[in-house]
């Protein structure tokens, strides 16, 4: 719509060079802008019952001017207007403070409606505004209140749109195809926009909002789908022929059997893989749901059809565990998979290059770094990307306009809600392991209060007996790294003095050499460490099967996500696993934090759950979130008309009339898609 209406708000009078700055800072540059400058909130100026009204609500009432106003003043600029309305007979004293000239307004004997807070006690009313006056319209329902700044007052933009909409409102084009209109429920475009800056009850509001709502996500769908349908149109991709039937030896050579989800996103990654279009596919699931062997098959395929895999992680900790994966993966089965990281000698990486290059190596693994070094395949097929949201949206995009164009699977352990995975990363196509592998134990949690950290040590101490390996998480104090040390010493040295020497205890923590966090990581693996006392530095999905049991202190002071994510770190093994939250939380958010992490062990039930609790940009961290933004809709509250747009975007696109047919113009137009190409200068 913004290509559709894109006249300057100079149009308006009133509105010079400086004005107009103004309005920029707003995000209004233009009549359209001005028109979705939606009213964050309205007044309720419904004429009240006297009798009704509670102390300090604020009111409208209505009544007839017994007498002039009186106007005092006093201090510097300082005045009193009083005056006395007769409302069914009850006689109401009315002040307003510093607006003198108020006083024309008030004419003896006259009908007039004032807005104020009520007090009770003294049966008066302290004004805000007269309403009928020069900024209320004497028939408005609700006043609609507008974000304002320092330089342009809520009364100056609501003018604007006042006058905008006077002069232009005809301008205004539908939209929304008729069709969806009527589906929905919905009512024209113009129509919503007026009944957004000027609802005449809460029901007319409420239908106005849905339709901007949905004009938004469809808008938005359609221009992360046609996008993605262009970019799979284009061609570039690979398709890689790869030999089902050795697809089908790997993982029946398997111990085990693949549950139904891995099944099917077996499935979709390996039809991705066969067109010749670029895969870009996010396969998400809880930690342990078995992500890995997935892309371990996607690696046999690519190898199958002569192409190499690269196969990225965050860390090097984390290259080289999915490399010891891999092999014991394939044990028996031949894949060369090598693992390159910065502790790889300078020989061996000579060495390796030149193997890449000539094609005799099938899969690397190694850093983020990988792609972005000069290594050079014989012939680039996959890639795979483990713990994605650690990339940014730029990365990503780096990686999808690398030369050969390799198809590319992103692979993350934080499950994503489904309305988030659909915006964040609407230009990918999403997968989700949603099952876990049968017979594993659940992992029990507990929350514990912080008086109780004897029994808690006792706990420790069955546990250890068991031969079993133990996480601690010292208290995380954000944007202090010297607190965050000192605490986690202390706490080690608490758990040394209970546990020492009987059993090892080792500190790690954010301020140390990678190297020699790695040197304690690689200990603690070996069983060489008992209890590692660690600030959150633990990596994402580090696997230490012996680990049994997680204890975090403060746990309130994490995120759900981060909570859950910590959990992980447990329950890799065949032993019953326990997750203990040590916490007094203070507010009422901490409290049911805890609640829901001793309820839940789902990871997608706990995201969402967090994203409701904080919102999708906290949620996301609002730097290289990525996610769009919505003038009116709300990703969580909205999630259903999202899923409907997001249907009917397919839909649309799917039919040829959509790119050809008049009809569709205005909305092709807003899409920012002309000529069949899709405008980028939008985003
Ligand atoms: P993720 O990568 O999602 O964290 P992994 O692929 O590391 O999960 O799998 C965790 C463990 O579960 C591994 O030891 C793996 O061999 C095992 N596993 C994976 N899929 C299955 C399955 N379908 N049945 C039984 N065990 C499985
Ligand atoms: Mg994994």
């Amino acid at each position: 719509m913004e290509k559709l209406f894109n006249e300057s708000v100079t149009v308006l009078n009133g509105v010079g060079a400086k004005r107009a700055e103004a309005l920029k800072k707003l995000g209004i540059e233009t009549l359209w802008d001005l028109f979705t400058y939606f009213p964050f909130r309205y007044e309720d100026l419904t004429v009240q019952d006297i009798e009704t009204i509670e102390d300090r609500q604020k009111v409208v009432l209505q009544g007839t001017a017994i007498a002039q106003a009186h106007v005092q003043y006093y201090g510097y600029k300082k005045s009193r207007l009083s005056f006395r309305i007769n409302v069914d007979h009850v006689i109401v004293p009315i002040t307003f403070f510093n607006q003198p000239y108020l006083a024309q307004q008030i004419v003896e004997g006259e009908e007039i409606k004032v807005f104020g807070t009520w007090d009770a006690s003294r049966m008066q009313l302290s004004g805000i505004k007269i309403i009928g006056g020069s900024t209320v319209n004497k028939n408005e329902k609700f006043e609609p209140i507008y974000h304002s700044s320092k330089e342009i007052s809520h009364a100056v933009i609501k003018k604007l749109v006042v006058q905008a909409w006077d002069k232009y409102q005809g301008e205004i084009q539908e939209v929304i195809p008729e069709e969806l209109i009527s589906k929905y429920q919905l009512i024209p475009i113009k129509e919503a926009i007026y009944n957004m800056h000027f609802p005449k009850s809460p029901a007319v509001m409420d239908t106005a909002r849905s339709t901007i709502v949905f004009m938004e996500f469809l808008i938005f769908q359609l221009r992360v789908q046609y996008r993605r349908l262009q970019h799979k149109n284009i061609g570039t991709g690979q398709a890689i022929h790869y030999n089902l039937e050795r697809l089908k030896i790997f993982f029946s050579s398997l111990s085990f059997e693949l549950t139904k989800a891995q099944k099917e996103a077996v499935n979709a990654i390996s039809a991705d893989m066969k067109r010749p279009i670029q895969m870009y596919r996010l396969l998400q699931g809880d930690v342990g749901s078995g992500k890995t062997i997935v892309a371990a098959g996607a690696i046999v395929a690519a190898q199958s059809a002569n192409v190499q895999s690269a196969f990225m992680a965050p860390t090097e900790i984390l290259a080289e565990q999915h490399f010891q994966s891999l092999q014991a993966i394939y044990k028996d089965f031949d894949i060369n998979v090598v693992l390159l990281t910065s502790s790889t000698s300078a020989k061996e990486r000579r060495e390796l290059l030149i193997d890449l290059k000539k094609g005799k190596i099938d899969c690397v693994v190694g850093t983020h770094a990988l792609i972005q070094e000069d290594v050079i395949f014989s012939h680039l097929g996959l890639v795979v990307i483990d713990e994605q949201h650690r990339f940014g949206v730029n990365q990503r995009k780096d990686l999808r306009e690398k030369g050969e164009h390799p198809d590319v699977l992103f692979m993350t352990a934080t499950p994503i809600p489904r309305t988030l995975s659909m915006t964040a990363y609407g230009e990918m196509d999403v997968t989700t392991i949603n099952e876990m592998p049968p017979g594993r134990l659940p992992i029990k949690t507990y929350w514990i209060r912080k008086k109780q950290l004897k029994n808690l040590m006792n706990t420790i101490m069955k546990e250890l007996k068991k031969d079993s390996q133990i996480y601690v998480i010292s208290p995380l104090i954000e944007e202090s790294d010297a607190l965050d040390l000192e605490n986690a010493t202390r706490l080690a040295e608490i758990y040394r003095q209970t546990f020492s020497p009987a059993y090892r205890v080792a500190l790690l923590h954010g301020r140390m050499q990678a190297i020699d966090k790695e040197e304690i990581m690689q200990q603690f693996k070996k069983h060489e460490i008992d209890i590692l006392v660690s600030t959150t530095v633990i990596e994402v999905g580090v696997d230490v099967s012996n680990a049994t049991m997680m204890v975090i202190h403060d746990a309130d002071r994490f995120g759900l996500a981060q909570l859950h994510q910590l959990r992980g770190r447990v329950g890799r093994g065949q032993k019953q696993s326990y997750c203990i939250l040590v916490a007094d939380p203070k507010g009422e958010n901490g409290v049911k934090r805890m609640q829901i992490m001793t309820e839940s062990t789902d990871g997608f039930k706990i995201s969402q759950k967090d994203l409701e609790m904080r919102g999708p940009g906290e949620y996301f961290g609002k730097k290289q979130s990525g996610l769009p933004e919505f003038k009116v809709a709300d990703i969580v509250e909205d999630e259903s008309v999202l899923e409907a747009a997001r249907y009917e975007a397919a839909d649309l696109l799917m039919a040829e009339t959509f790119l050809q047919n008049d009809a569709y113009h205005n909305l092709r137009t807003s899409v920012g898609i002309e000529d069949g190409r899709i405008n980028d200068i939008l985003d």
